[in-house]
C-alpha cells in the first residue's frame, strides 16, 4: 500500500507532539498520533489520590499565546495572569514575594534585600534586550538553514551580540549586576527552567527572568493539565487519529525518503513524519544511529527531578501558587547536582499549590503540595534511598521555616523520581529538558528539526531545537510546520 501525498504520522503524544498534529491537520494532511501511553500529555499529566488532583510534570506557565494559536475560539481564553509569581524563602529567614508588576517587585527587593529598584529594574531591561536579541534566532526559528541564519536582521542583532555576555556564566553576570547573594541567588535560579547549572550556563539565560517577570507568568483555571487537555479535544475536533497504548518499534527509511514506521509486524506507511521522542531514544531504538548518538552524548543531560505530592489536612496562607525556600550553600547544591550526581542534603525545594488557585484540587481546608528537588539525570544511584533522605531534609527544612510538624499534615502521599519519568515518558536519564545549556555551544548542538538527509522527518519536543519546556516544545512544532509547508508546497 502506498501512502497519500497528504498522510502524516506523529509518533507521541506529548505536548509538542500534540502541537505539530494540530498543525498538520489546519493545513489539510491526514494526520495519526501513535502513543505508547494509555493518554496523552507526556510529561504534562495528573493524577488523583484521596480527593487530591496533582499536576505531576510542569506547574510554570509562560507564553500562553503559544497555546492559544493552536485553539479554536471557543476554547480561549483558559488561564489568568498571576499577580505574584512567586514567594521566596532564604535560609537567613528573609521572605520575599515576586511580583508581577516590575515596579512593585523592585521596590518590594529594595526594601526586603536592600538592593536598589533601579539595579533590578535595569537587570530586568538588559535580560529583555537579551531576549529581542536571541529569540528570533534561538527560539523561534532553526538556525540549521543558512537561509534563516543569514538574513539583514541577524546582521544588525549581530552589531548587539557583546550584550549577550556569553563568555560569563549567569552566577558571574548575576553577582557582577546584582550584588547582593540573596538576589543573585534568585536570579541564578534562571538556569534551572531548562535543567543546566548556573554557574556553567552562558549569562545569555537571564532573558528567562524577563519571560516570567516582564512577559508574565499564567496559570490556567483547571490546572496545567488543562493544557494537554485543550490541545487533545482541538485535534481530534481537526479528525486526528489517536492510537493509545502502541509503541512504535521502527521508523522506516528508503533510500532518502522516510516511509512509515513499525508497530510489531505492522508497517504504517506515510510521507511526512514527526518523531516527538526523546531524540537519544530515537537513535537508540527507532532509527539506530550511533554515530549520531555519541555527538548527543557530548553533552551534559539537564537535570532530572525528585517530586513528592502531598496532600495537606490544612491550609497555609503564607504560600502561594509558587513558592521556593533556597538552599544555603547554592555552588554545592549544583555541584552535587552535575558533578557527583547526588541530591545535595540542604536542596532548594519547590513548593506548587494548585489548590491555591483551584479549590477543588483538595478537599475543603486541605492543599495539594507538590514538592520538588533538583534531582541529576539517572545513572543508576539508589533512588529509594536517595528518597528516604531527600524526603527527611525536606520536611526538617520546610517545618523550620514555616513551624510546623509538617509529616502530621500529610494525608496523601507518592512520589516520583528520574526513573520514573524515563519509564513514562521515554526520557533518556528521566532528563527533563534533555541536553542542559551548561556549554557555550550547547544551543548549536541540540538536534535539528529536521534531516537534510532524510525527506519528510521530523523532530519536534523538548530534546531538539529549540529546547525543553512547554514554550520551546510549541515553538518547534511551529519550525516544523513552517519547514513541511516550504518543502511540500502544502498551503
Ligand atoms: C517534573 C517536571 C517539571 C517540569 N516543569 C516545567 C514547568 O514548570 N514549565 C515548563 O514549561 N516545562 C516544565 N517541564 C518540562 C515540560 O514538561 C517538557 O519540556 C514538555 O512537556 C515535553 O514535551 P514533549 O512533547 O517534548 O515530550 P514528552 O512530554 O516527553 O512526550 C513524549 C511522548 O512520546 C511518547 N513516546 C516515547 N517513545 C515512544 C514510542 N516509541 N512510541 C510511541 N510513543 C512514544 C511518550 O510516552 C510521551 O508521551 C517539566 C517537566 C517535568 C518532568
Amino acid at each position: 500500500m502506498k501512502a497519500m501525498n497528504n498522510t502524516g504520522i506523529v509518533i507521541g503524544a506529548g505536548i509538542a507532539g500534540l502541537a505539530i498534529a494540530i498543525r498538520m491537520a489546519r493545513r489539510g494532511m491526514c494526520v495519526s498520533v501513535y502513543e505508547q501511553a494509555a493518554r496523552s500529555g507526556g510529561k504534562l499529566k495528573e493524577f488523583r489520590q484521596d480527593g487530591f488532583r496533582f499536576d505531576m510534570g510542569p506547574s510554570l506557565f509562560t507564553l500562553p499565546h503559544l497555546v492559544d494559536e493552536l485553539l479554536d475560539e471557543d476554547l480561549r481564553p483558559f488561564y489568568r495572569q498571576l499577580e505574584v509569581v512567586t514567594r521566596y524563602f532564604f535560609e537567613d529567614g528573609t521572605q520575599l514575594k515576586a511580583l508581577a508588576d516590575v515596579e512593585e517587585f523592585a521596590i518590594e527587593v529594595e526594601q526586603k534585600l536592600g538592593v536598589s529598584a533601579d539595579k533590578v529594574k535595569g537587570y530586568l531591561s538588559h535580560a529583555e534586550e537579551v531576549f529581542e536579541l536571541t529569540a528570533p534566532i534561538f527560539i523561534f526559528n532553526t538556525f540549521h538553514r543558512w537561509k534563516d541564519v543569514i538574513t539583514l536582521a541577524n546582521f544588525k542583532r549581530l552589531l548587539r551580540f557583546s550584550k549577550l555576555k556569553v563568555f560569563s556564566s549567569l552566577h558571574q553576570f548575576n553577582k557582577q549586576m546584582l550584588g547582593d547573594d540573596r538576589l543573585v541567588q534568585l536570579f541564578d535560579r534562571y538556569a534551572t527552567y531548562n535543567g543546566s547549572n548556573p554557574y556553567q550556563t552562558p549569562a545569555t539565560l537571564s532573558v528567562i527572568a524577563h519571560l516570567e517577570h516582564e512577559l508574565g507568568a499564567y496559570f490556567p483555571k483547571r490546572g496545567m493539565h488543562q493544557i494537554n487537555q485543550l490541545l487533545f479535544m482541538q485535534a481530534k475536533r481537526l479528525g486526528v487519529d489517536f492510537h493509545f497504548n502502541t509503541k512504535v518499534d521502527e521508523v522506516l527509511v528508503e533510500g532518502k525518503k522516510v516511509r512509515g514506521i513499525r508497530i510489531g509486524d505492522e508497517e504504517k506507511w506515510c510521507k511526512q513524519l514527526v518523531s516527538d521522542v526523546d531524540i537519544h531514544q530515537f537513535y537508540r531504538s527507532l532509527l539506530p544511529d550511533r554515530k549520531r548518538l555519541k555527538k548527543l552524548e557530548k553533552f551534559d543531560r539537564s537535570s532530572s527531578a525528585m517530586i513528592f505530592y502531598w496532600g495537606m489536612n490544612k491550609r497555609f496562607p503564607d504560600l502561594s501558587l509558587h513558592n521556593i525556600f533556597f538552599s544555603k550553600n547554592y555552588k554545592d547544591e549544583f555541584d552535587n547536582l552535575f558533578e557527583r550526581k547526588l541530591i545535595s542534603p540542604d536542596p532548594t525545594v519547590y513548593v506548587f499549590i494548585s489548590s491555591k488557585e483551584n479549590p477543588d484540587d483538595a478537599p475543603s481546608g486541605c492543599e495539594n503540595w507538590f514538592v520538588m528537588v533538583n534531582a541529576p539525570e539517572n545513572v543508576g544511584q539508589d533512588w529509594e534511598q536517595m528518597r528516604r533522605q531527600v524526603r527527611k531534609a525536606v520536611l526538617i527544612k520546610l517545618g523550620r521555616l514555616l513551624k510546623e510538624n509538617l509529616e502530621a499534615c500529610i494525608v496523601a502521599e507518592k512520589c516520583l523520581n528520574p526513573v520514573d519519568i524515563e519509564q513514562t515518558t521515554g526520557s533518556f536519564g528521566g532528563s527533563i529538558y534533555g541536553a542542559s545549556s551548561n556549554h557555550l555551544l550547547s544551543a548549536f548542538y541540540r538536534h535539528p528539526n529536521f534531516r537534510k538527509d532524510i525527506e519528510g522527518l521530523y523532530f519536534v519536543g523538548g530534546s531538539v531545537h529549540p529546547g525543553g519546556g512547554i514554550p520551546l516544545c510549541l515553538s518547534s512544532a511551529k519550525i516544523v510546520e513552517r519547514i513541511m509547508v516550504e518543502k511540500t508546497k502544502l498551503r
